[in-house]
């Protein structure tokens, strides 16, 4: 009997706090794609932006918020460049997953192309998305058809709006799983700048 392949999916950031929209993202792509497993990555030192919090705070926050998701194994990526990434971990074509806002800047990232041949992209859309837009950088791409749009559940909220509530003293308890809030609260993080 033949080797059953996987359809691994990966699901990168900063999670600076992870919440509520990458649950909901991560939640459709493991529906929408059948994803087997779903390797959400921490990146210890994004390329693209400052992040102060220590990665181990993030990882352990991103453990608390995805433990809910039977498919989902979290774990920190040294590499701040996503194609120094995917070389290392040297998975059979997998699914890179990203925002509809990330794949719009996805052409000045390093070495797009080779990361177009390591894995395919699945890009979440939400109503708000311009699809025009995105299909206009989806067709500057070599490899256009390695890159697949999917609908999600839009949910406004960002991780820069958590640390901004956070630091004025509001509940965040909608915003993100529980779980997570609590150890926000407990490790007293984003209380300053
Ligand atoms: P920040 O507000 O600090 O910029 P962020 O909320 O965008 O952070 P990141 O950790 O940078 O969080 O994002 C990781 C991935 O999750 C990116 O691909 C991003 O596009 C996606 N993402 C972020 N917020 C949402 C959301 N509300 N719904 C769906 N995807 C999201």
């Amino acid at each position: 009997m033949g080797e059953v392949s996987e359809n691994v999916g990966i699901f990168g950031g900063a999670f600076d706090p992870p919440h509520n929209g990458h649950l909901a993202l991560a939640r459709d792509a493991i529906d929408h794609f059948r994803l087997s497993r779903l390797l959400v990555r921490v990146v210890v030192d994004p390329g693209h932006k400052d992040v102060e919090t220590a990665p181990e705070a993030r990882l352990a926050l991103a453990e608390l918020a995805f433990a809910t998701l039977d498919e989902a194994a979290v774990s920190l990526d040294p590499f701040g460049r996503t194609v120094d990434s995917l070389e290392a971990l040297g998975l059979d074509d997998p699914l890179f997953l990203l925002g509809a806002d990330e794949l719009a800047a996805f052409p000045t990232w390093t070495r797009p192309d080779r990361v177009l041949e390591l894995a395919r992209i699945g890009a979440a859309t939400r109503p708000g998305s311009d699809l025009q837009d995105l299909d206009r950088v989806v067709r500057s791409l070599v490899l256009p058809e390695r890159v697949e749009l999917f609908p999600i559940t839009p949910l406004a909220v960002s991780s820069s709006e958590i640390r901004e509530r956070v630091y004025s003293g509001l509940p965040i308890d909608d915003l993100v799983p529980a779980a997570v809030a609590r150890e926000i609260d407990r490790l007293g993080l984003y209380r300053t700048r």
